[in-house]
Parts: C-alpha cells; structure tokens; sequence
C-alpha cells in the first residue's frame, strides 16, 4: 500500500519549520519595537464626534479557557530521570532539586511511563538504547557524565533536557553553553537579558505544541532563561505581541528545540526549568509542553487537527471600521470586490443612517457587522446598558441593511462578560476584539446561553502604522501589512488587518490593502475569508474531538468524533512522526486509504466529511522492522 502523495490543496510551497523560523526572523528586527504600540490606545475615538465627556469605565479583561485535548494513550513504555548530586547541590534550596525531579517522574509517570532514576555516568551506559533520558536542570556534569550522555546520543538513545545542561563542571564551575549547543545543534546559546514580563510563543506545526491554540502566548517568572538560534526551533522568546526575541547574534531566540540527530536520536530541550510559570493558566500549558516532548522523544505519535480548513497555514480577514468619513467605505468595496476579496464592514449605525446608499454598496461587498451605535465603550457599563446599546445597534443595521449581523467589534476592542452575554443573546456568534495578545487564533467563550467567538487582532492596525508610527507612504503601509501576514503564516494564525474609513481614503492605500491580499495569494496557503465564515469553522472545529491511541506494535489509531450539530468538511489532521515516515504506511479508514502528505513538519491526512455525531477510527500502520 503506498501512500498517494498530494499537497494540501493550494498551497504552493511546502511548509517547515524553516521557513517559519525565517519569515519570523525577519520579524525579529522590524516589530519588536512596534509591538509596543499595538494596543496602545488603538481606536479612533479623537476622529470621531465623541458622544459623550465621561471617561470610559474600567474593564477586566476576561480570558477564554484553553481546552486540552485528551493525552494519547500508549502501550507500554519505559522512561529515566537522571539525577546529578552537583546539579542538586547547585540550587540554594536543598529541597529544590528533588522537588523537581518528583515533578517530572509524576508527568512521566501520568503519560503512562514506568519510570526509573538513575545517577551517575554508568548507570546511563547501562540503559537500553531505546528507552527515554531525561535528564532536568542538569546543570554541573563531569566528564563521564558528559561522555556518557553524548555516546548514548551517538548510539541514537533519545533524551529529553531542560535549561542549562553541562554549562558548568564538576565542581559546578561555569564553562559555558558549548556543550549544550553541540548536543542540540543549535548555532549560538546565551542567556535570556530583558525585563519581566518573560513570554514564550508556540507557532503552529510544532510537536511541543500539539493540541495548544496556535500562537499561544505562555507567561514565565522572569529568571536568565536559555535562549539558541536553531534550525529546529519549537517555541521561541517573544514580547507581550507575539514577536520573537533575538538569538545571540540575531536570528529568532528559541526556547524549546525538538532535533533528531544523524545516529536518529530524538532530542528535546526546554531553555527553561519546569514549575516556572507566572500563573496556574501558564503552568497547564507549560506541562503540557513537557507532555507533548517526552512523548515525542519516547517515540510516540501525536496528533491535532489543523486550525484551518483545507490545510491552509493561516487565515486572513480584511475588515474596516465605517465610522468617521463614513463615506470613504465605498472605496474599499468597489476596489476589492472587483478583487473578489472577501471583506467585512463594522459599521457604527448612527452614522450609517445618513447614507442610505452605502448600505447596497457594502452588503454586496461583504459581511455587516456592528460597530456600536455611536462609537461609546460598552464594555465596563451596566447590563441593562449595553443589553439596550447592542440590540438598539442590531436593529438600525437590520433596517439600514435588511440583515442582523453575527459579528460585533466592540468599541476600543474591549468587552467584559455581560458583552459576551448580551451580544450572545441578542442573535450574535462573534466579536472582533483583544485576546490581550494569547494567543494567535479565535477563543471561544462558554456562556449560560450558548457560546461565542472572540476573533483576536494580533497585528498591527492602519491606525497603529499610520497615526502612531507616522508611515504614512502606501509602500510603508504594504510593508506593514505584508508582516502580519508573514507572521501569522509563521504562527498559523488569523490575520485580522483591520482597517478605518477615515484612515482608508486614497487609491494608492486601497492599492497597498490589494497587495497584501495579493501577497497572501501568492503565498498559496492562506485562507481569505470573511469574519462570520472563520468564526463559524472555529466552532466547528472546536466541536471535532481528537484522540489517539497507541496499539501494542505501535501503529496509531487516531479517533476523531463531531461533537457537533452540523458536518465539518475540509478538515485535515497533522500528525507528528517520531520516525521517518517510511516507519508509517498510509493511513487507513476503514478499507479507504486517505490522501496524506508528509512533509518536514510532519504527516497530513485529509479527512472526508464528518458528519454530526460521526467517529472516524484512522489507523496509522506501523511497517514491521
Ligand atoms: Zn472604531
């Protein structure tokens, strides 16, 4: 049986964790100062008439919840902690070091591993070759240590290791990151410099990750991390934006590296300890990271459905706020719907009453959506306050328009739990506004009465570009929008470029939008798509249920169940490889075998349809040695 090799439909160029390290290395230089700006106070609040002089009420940000998908159940395996006395000695807390190594034999031992310690470089030339080392915060090594650890990795042994392995000697002298960075291939090491707060990024499409929200932003307690320039990055350093940190000398700051050596040793390293996170939400994640890499490292399979439909890389919405010179709109919509790019309008309704005209003009361009009445923050006031502003605002677009939207972008992009509320019942399915940078794809939020899509912005606005850092030339604001997409194609998130009437006013910027969505076709894998089309598929989504258990010889059985109330289509399902794919043949549904492509990131399967309460049962066969 072979497996019929055919690329994800449209894409163009094979996607790999290369070339998501270099589309956000060059991100490295150019946003990070601009990542500051990004939710600085990005509204348009001083162009429009304000309706009122009260300063706006306070809001607590409100955070949607990470769903895990369920762990892969495993036959049997077996794992080793090493524990090395000097590196114990190290810490000035004497109860530090064993608290730590009780931390990852309950980890290990909860993904289904009998676990062993050991000590001393004999015991690791004493281990099966196949079995997992790993070996936390092994900071002052000897010279058979290190012989020992680097023979085994020769001998194709996998290992799993965090922070500042051998960086120090036996008498836990500093010696540096030099035999850190030869056993995880890594270019340059050095510590982690910068003020608190400390964030790591996992991009899409990378094992550590699996089963996380692409993009997802973790915060760690600020100490000297470890950070590498690698080829095989996982995770890497960013600010509060998701823009990544320098490596010493340049290139992106990693974090996390998953690498299999030539003798086929799979490493892992972390540039971190483990119970590190600033908040019990960070932790969950950073464990499941950990998870995630002793799996992999172990040999086992994992597996996510892709964030989007038709194994595209990423999404883009181009959206505008109609406000202030209400009128500049039309622009935007006769010049890209002649494009056929997909476009969404929020419109502020109290100024859409005095032009009626617009209202053909846009709803045959694209979606409606509100943007309040009258430009006033709801979120912070009172229910009975914006229950009435939301409903009062969906009633004048239904009339302007003849059509209820599904979306609203709240003034200032903020809203609290009564707007989730309030937009939910009133008829709604999302809202466009802050995720208070998270993460780089939708959140969903579970109310009493159903649930809705918050659709982030992660990128920078035309207000940011042109009123806050003054580039105001068309190439400056192509440029800028070309980054964001080559960001979000690096993190396999949406890119939601959000525009202003009163800023969108010439040709030659209506010029500078259709390039980016040119760029972005160009690209071949990016998903063009209004607001209510991607809010829709992430519900969808969210509805498929993944699990994956590991039958005695290894072959993988990959579950997925709809959960939902309607069929998912054009869903693919990423799977990672501890081994090359000649390991694996195709995967089979029952006696079908499905179209699956393998490339540097992995194996992806393209699924059929899944219909409301289907469960597809997908066996990955492993070949007999
Ligand atoms: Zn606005």
């Amino acid at each position: 049986m072979v497996a019929p090799v055919v690329e994800p439909p449209r894409r163009r160029t094979p996607w790999t964790w290369g070339a998501a390290i270099l589309l956000l290395g060059a991100l490295v230089a150019g946003l990070v100062g601009g990542a500051v700006l990004l939710w600085r106070y990005v509204d348009v609040d001083s162009l429009i008439e304000a309706a009122s002089d009260e300063a706006p009420p306070p809001v607590e940000e409100l955070v949607a919840e990470v769903r895990l998908p369920e762990l892969p159940a495993t036959a049997e395996w077996t794992a080793h902690i090493y524990m090395s006395q000097r590196s114990a000695a190290f810490f000035p807390d004497p109860n530090y070091y064993p608290a730590l190594i009780d931390r990852w034999e309950s980890i290990l031992a909860g993904l289904g591993a009998d676990v062993g310690l050991v000590s001393g470089a004999p015991s690791i030339e004493a281990l099966p070759a196949a079995e997992l080392l790993v070996i936390p915060a092994g900071v002052c090594l000897d010279q058979g240590e290190r012989d020992a650890i680097r023979r085994r990795v020769d001998d194709g042994g996998p290992l799993l290791v965090t922070w500042a392995l051998g960086a120090r000697d036996e008498n836990c002298d500093w010696v540096g990151f030099e035999y850190l960075r030869d056993l995880v291939g890594a270019e340059t090491a050095g510590t982690l410099e910068g003020e608190p707060p400390t964030y790591i990024v996992v991009p899409h499409g990378s094992v550590v990750a699996a089963g996380l929200p692409p993009g997802s932003r973790l915060e760690l307690r600020t100490e000297p991390w470890i950070t590498l320039r690698a080829g095989a990055s996982n995770a890497f350093w960013s600010d509060w934006a998701l823009n990544p940190l320098s490596a010493p000398e340049g290139g992106v700051g990693s974090g996390a590296i998953t690498h299999t050596t030539l003798s086929g040793a799979r490493i892992a390293w972390f540039g971190y300890r483990l119970d590190v996170a600033a908040a019990p939400r960070d932790q969950r994640l950073l464990e499941r990271l950990a998870q995630n890499a002793a799996l992999w490292a172990a040999g086992h399979v994992l597996a996510e459905v892709d964030p989007w439909p038709a194994g595209h890389r990423a999404a883009m919405a181009i959206t505008q706020d109609v406000e202030h010179s209400f009128s500049n709109s039309r622009r935007l919509a006769e010049g890209l719907s002649e494009l056929g790019v997909p476009l969404t309008f929020f419109v502020v309704t109290q100024l859409a009453r005095e032009h009626p005209e617009l209202a053909g003009v846009l709803a045959a361009a694209g979606e409606l959506g509100s943007h309040s009445v009258d430009h006033r923050q709801i979120a912070g006031r009172a229910w009975g306050a914006q229950l009435a502003s939301i409903n009062r605002a969906r009633a004048d677009l239904a009339e302007w328009s003849g059509e209820l939207p599904l979306g609203f972008r709240p003034p200032r992009e903020l809203f609290d739990s009564l707007t989730l509320e309030a937009w939910q019942r009133s008829g709604g399915l999302y809202l466009a506004a802050s995720n208070g940078a998270r993460s780089a794809v939708p959140g969903i939020f579970q109310l009493r009465s159903g649930r809705v899509v918050v659709l982030p912005r992660v990128v920078d606005d035309d207000y940011t570009i042109i009123i806050s850092r003054g580039q105001t030339r068309p190439d400056s604001l192509r440029a800028a929008f070309v980054a964001s997409l080559e960001k979000m194609r690096g993190l396999g998130g949406l890119n939601l470029v959000t525009l202003h009437s009163q800023l969108i006013d010439s040709r030659r910027e209506i010029e500078a939008v259709a390039s980016a969505v040119e760029a972005a076709r160009d690209a071949g894998d990016v998903w063009l798509a209004r607001t209510g089309e991607i809010a829709e598929w992430w519900l969808a989504r969210s509805d498929l249920e993944l699990t994956v258990r590991e039958r005695d010889d290894r072959s993988a059985i990959l579950y997925v169940r709809n959960n939902g109330a309607s069929a998912v289509e054009s869903v693919w399902l990423h799977v990672y490889l501890p081994e090359e794919p000649a390991t694996f043949a195709a995967p089979e549904l029952g006696d079908t075998v499905l179209e699956s492509h393998y490339g540097a990131g992995g194996l992806r399967v393209r699924l059929p349809t899944v219909r409301p309460g289907e469960s597809l049962e997908i066996l990955l066969p492993r070949r007999r040695a």
